[in-house]
Order: structure tokens, then sequence, then C-alpha cells
């Protein structure tokens, strides 16, 4: 049994190179508000990788995928297909403008998205499709690509926790028509709060601007192509502070490092838990989760729900703070309220009862890892 020590956090904010110096430069520039140096860094840094038309920084990814929806033009009547293990915000961005979420059941291998029950959920009211890169591991994005071409539906990756995973050679974010990511704190690479909108196809440009500054023509005002700018379309103001951003862009600096640290640590896991897996007691991600994807995550399976409160008491105990993950949102007060289902949710009632998240966080220590398995084998007398 090991000792009781410091308590090992489920995440962990972390700086690693210049964000402090680059906020001093912020504030030295003499412009804090948005779209200024460190913004215009961000946004090329983020185009250059992914590829993607225009990449605009938002407060959140929440506020991305509000941009999203509204720029897909959805509206009262109007259905949304999407997972119902996700975060509540990939949902309520489109019952913001009144459509209605249809949830789909996911993958018992990747907890992704079943693109198998996406076409026979299919109305005459779909427009859009909204992949989540669960654990940063890709959906089937051929499948769901195909998909939406054949009924012409908007594709829109909630790709909040997949930042630098591929799929077939293409970043997560770059394939829908828009893809939204998330620079929150519990993700792999933060600004405390943050986000960025992709948008990968350039018809979307000119409006998600006017959309991301209140509904005006700022952005073209700035760049000489109006004269005057003014009110021409509905919107809010979603872009983030210079702050955010130059925070942001010294943490871009080190994405590759950061994302080969998580993808170790999540390997350690789930290496040394196979062992325990093979007897049967505990559940392992059916794929490789450091290879599949960008290590943001690493989940175990109990065998139900009242054995996962057990473990997650029992962890807590040993100081080691582990977290089941989403309520389904099919069974939550609005998803009741504002959603239907589309299918069974059969893997997704099951999963959600016995998921267990286990800390994991830039700078983590083989030692923290060593204390957080041995917890785990513990509770299960191995
Ligand atoms: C984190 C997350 C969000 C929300 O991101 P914010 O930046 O906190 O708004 C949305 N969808 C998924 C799948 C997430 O994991």
């Amino acid at each position: 049994m090991p000792d009781i020590k410091t308590e090992i956090p489920f995440g962990r904010p972390f700086i690693v190179g210049k964000e402090l110096y680059y906020i001093a430069k912020a504030v030295e520039n003499g412009s804090l508000a948005g779209d200024h140096r460190f913004t215009k860094q961000c946004h090329a840094e983020l185009e250059r990788r992914f590829g993607s038309a225009k990449a605009l920084l938002t407060h959140s990814c929440t506020a991305a995928l509000e941009m999203a929806a509204i720029l897909s033009g959805v509206g009262p009547g109007d259905e949304v297909i999407m997972p119902s293990f996700t975060f509540v915000s990939t949902a309520n961005a489109f019952v913001l403008r009144g459509a209605t979420p249809v949830f789909v059941d996911i993958r018992r291998d990747t907890l992704n998205l079943d693109e198998k029950l996406v076409a026979s959920a299919i109305t005459d009211r779909t427009r859009a499709i909204v992949p989540v890169h669960y654990a940063g591991v890709p959906c089937e994005m051929d499948e769901l690509a195909t998909i939406a071409e054949d009924n012409k539906l908007w594709l829109i990756e909630d790709a909040a926790q997949a930042l630098q995973s591929t799929w077939k050679g293409r970043m997560l974010g770059s394939i829908g028509h828009l893809g939204c990511i998330s620079f929150h704190e519990t993700k792999n690479v933060i600004s405390g709060e943050g986000g960025a909108l992709l948008i990968n196809d350039e018809r979307l440009i000119e409006r998600a601007e006017i959309i991301r500054e209140k509904g005006t023509n700022r952005s073209q005002f700035f760049r000489g192509m109006v004269d005057k700018y003014t009110w021409v379309d509905i919107g809010s103001s979603y872009l983030p502070s210079e702050l955010i951003a130059a925070f942001l862009a010294a943490q871009l600096e080190h994405v590759e490092t950061i994302t080969e640290q998580r993808r170790a640590a999540v390997d350690f896991y789930q290496t040394s838990l196979t062992p325990l897996a093979q007897t049967g007691k505990i559940g392992l991600p059916a794929v490789r989760l450091s290879e599949a994807g960008n290590g943001h995550m690493f989940y175990l399976f109990a065998r139900d729900l009242d054995e996962r409160m057990r473990l997650l008491e029992h962890l807590a105990s040993l100081e080691v703070h582990a977290v089941f993950h989403y309520v389904p949102l099919h069974s939550s007060p609005a998803g009741r309220r504002f959603a239907r289902t589309g299918s069974p949710m059969l893997v997704t009632d099951e999963i959600a009862d016995c998921l267990v998240r286990l800390p994991l966080y830039h700078g983590i220590t083989l030692e923290e890892q060593q204390r957080v398995v041995d917890a785990v084998l513990d509770f299960f007398g191995g």
C-alpha cells in the first residue's frame, strides 16, 4: 500500500515557456483588446498547423460552437445529430438557435459517434452532424463526411479535446466545414479559458468575422476594405483579449512537446493496467489511446456504478483525485426538454456509469503515475 502523500490532482494548469513574458509584451504593445499582435500570431500559427482557410480565436470552445451554430443557419425545427456522451456546449450551442439536438449512440471501442447509426437518424429536418472526438481519438471521418455530403449537411467537428490528433494524416478540426477547439485549462494546450473556430470552407470566413465582432464589419474596416464600420448582421463579442492570446501564443510554441509528454503518460497507464484488465476486473480502452489520439485523457471502466463509486472513494482516500465524466445529455433535465434521441442509447448509458478518468496533466511524474496505478491495484486487491 502506497504512503499517503500530497494529493495528486485530476488536472493542473501549467506554464511551459514565455507565457508571462508575452503577457508583459502585450501590455507593452499598448493594446489589450482583441485582434492585435498576439491574436494574429495565434491565428497564423493555427492556420499553418491545421491548413484551415481561417482560424479565429474565441473565448472558449463553447463560443466557437455557438459561432458554428449561427454560421450553419439552423433555426427552430431543424435537427442536429450529435452524441449524447459529450459536454453540454455541443448541444447547447444549437439549442440557443432554436434547433433540436438528436442524440445518436457511440461506438464501444472509441466512445465516438457510431457512424453506422447516423444515417437512420437523418430526417428531412436534419441540417448538421457534430462529431465529438472523445479523448482526442478520431471519429470515423470518411464515413461521416460521405453521409454529410450525400445529405447536404454541415459537418461541424467538436475537436475541443483533439488538438494535434489526426485522421489519416489530417488534423482533427480541419476536416469538417468548421472545427471547434478548446484551450480551457483542462485541455492539452491552455489559456485558462480559450478556444478557436477553424473555418475550412472559405465561403464562411466573411460572415464568421462579422459574427465574432458583434455583428459588425469591423474586421473588413481594419483591413481597409470598407470605409466605415457598422452593424451588418447578428453576432456577439466572441474575441478574447490580447492577454489570453499572449499566453496561448507561448503555449503553442511547445505544442509538440506537450503532446508527446501526454501521450507517454497515457501509454504508461495503459501498459501498467493491462495485467489487471487481463484478470477481467477492469476494462481498458479498446484502442491504444497514445497512438490513436493526442494523449488528452486516460480512462478505464469499473464493472458498474456502485463499483465505480467505491473505486473513486478509495482513490480519494489515498489522495488520488480520479473523476467520472459526462452525465449523458439525453438523461439530463435540459436534454430531455430541448433534445431527443435518434437511436437506442445502450453503449452511452452503460459506459457513462462505469467510466473513470485518471489524473493527467502536463508535468505529471512517473512517481505520481505509479502511485495512481498502485492505488487502483490496491482497490482491486492486486
Ligand atoms: C471542453 C469541451 C468543450 C467546451 O470547451 P470550453 O473551451 O470550456 O468552452 C466542448 N466540447 C467538448 C467535447 C469538450 O471536451
